[in-house]
């Protein structure tokens, strides 16, 4: 049984979060991190691993750094790591993304017991579409927002949250699921993990690799495979201090009503 966890490296929007002048990110001048909602995931998979005895094989698509980061989600505890990174690559908006992630995943080879995994979404992009377009091309059933994850043979009874609630679901692997941070508090490197990450194995796959794939060609990846066009992008304005009232005295209440009347809000 294989568990397959998608972690995206992000800009670390927690620092100072540089722009260039055309209003795009300036990535190569920010720190990174694991994407947060990727850690829960790992956690995840090295839980069902405790259970199972899984292999847990961490995969990102992105630049050649990105090593570092898939060396430490393997200090954690994960397996095997493989980095799709290639030229032919860059510029995917979520579909082209998910795309090469798919056919990274067919090449890895998906059996009857295995799961994908992924985090809700990724704190740059925060469009939560490519957990879910991966199992669309895939043909597997997902579950989205998972909040518990339980396994009892090929069977997987899932709690995921909704705006007001929760539900549970119960699905066939192998499957996709995206996970947030409800689920677990993902654990730190250990030492022995730390020695052990550098001679566990560490694949790239470019488009030498995948190009097989009848998901790969040069329509449905890169820039030029990406249906995504961005013709705006700028920083919104910052909000004014606001206006404080306090007391819950008659006066105010009608004053409170007086200025939320003047701005037609009631
Ligand atoms: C026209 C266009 C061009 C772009 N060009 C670039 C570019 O050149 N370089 C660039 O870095 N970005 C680029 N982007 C942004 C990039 O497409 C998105 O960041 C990426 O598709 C993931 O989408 P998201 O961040 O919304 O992830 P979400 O859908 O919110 O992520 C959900 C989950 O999917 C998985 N996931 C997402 N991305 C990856 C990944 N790369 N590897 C592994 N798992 C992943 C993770 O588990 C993550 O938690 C471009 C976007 C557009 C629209």
């Amino acid at each position: 049984m294989k568990i397959i966890v998608c972690v995206k490296q992000v800009p670390d929007t927690s620092g100072k979060v540089a722009v260039n002048p055309d209003g795009t990110l300036n990535r190569a001048s920010m720190a990174t991190i694991t994407n947060p909602d990727d850690l829960n995931a790992v956690e995840a998979a090295l839980t069902l691993k405790e259970q199972t005895g899984a292999e847990v094989v961490v995969i990102s698509m992105g630049p050649p750094p990105a090593e570092g980061m898939l060396r430490e989600l393997m200090a954690r505890g994960a397996d095997r790591a493989v980095l799709v990174s290639g030229r032919e690559f860059g510029g995917s908006d979520t579909y082209a993304t998910s795309q090469i992630l798919a056919a990274a995943i067919n090449k890895i080879g998906l059996e009857d017991e295995d799961i994908v995994l992924c985090g809700r979404q990724a704190i740059d992009g925060d469009t939560a579409q490519v957990g879910p377009q991966i199992a669309e091309k895939l043909n597997l059933p997902q579950v989205s927002y998972a909040a518990e994850i339980v396994k009892d043979g090929k069977t997987l009874t899932v709690k995921r949250m909704l705006e007001d609630g929760y539900m549970t679901v119960k699905v066939s692997t192998p499957c996709l699921l995206t996970c947030i941070k409800e689920l677990n508090e993902p654990r730190y490197m250990s030492v022995s993990g730390i020695f052990e990450c550098y001679s566990k194995p560490y694949e790239v796959f470019d488009y030498e690799t995948l190009k097989d794939d009848p998901l790969i060609d040069a329509t449905t990846i890169g820039l030029k495979g990406s249906p995504t066009n961005i013709f705006k992008s700028f920083t919104p304005p910052q909000k004014g201090a606001g206006m404080m009232m306090e007391g819950a005295d008659k006066a105010t209440c009608e004053q409170l009503a007086a200025l939320l009347a003047a701005k037609h809000l009631i």
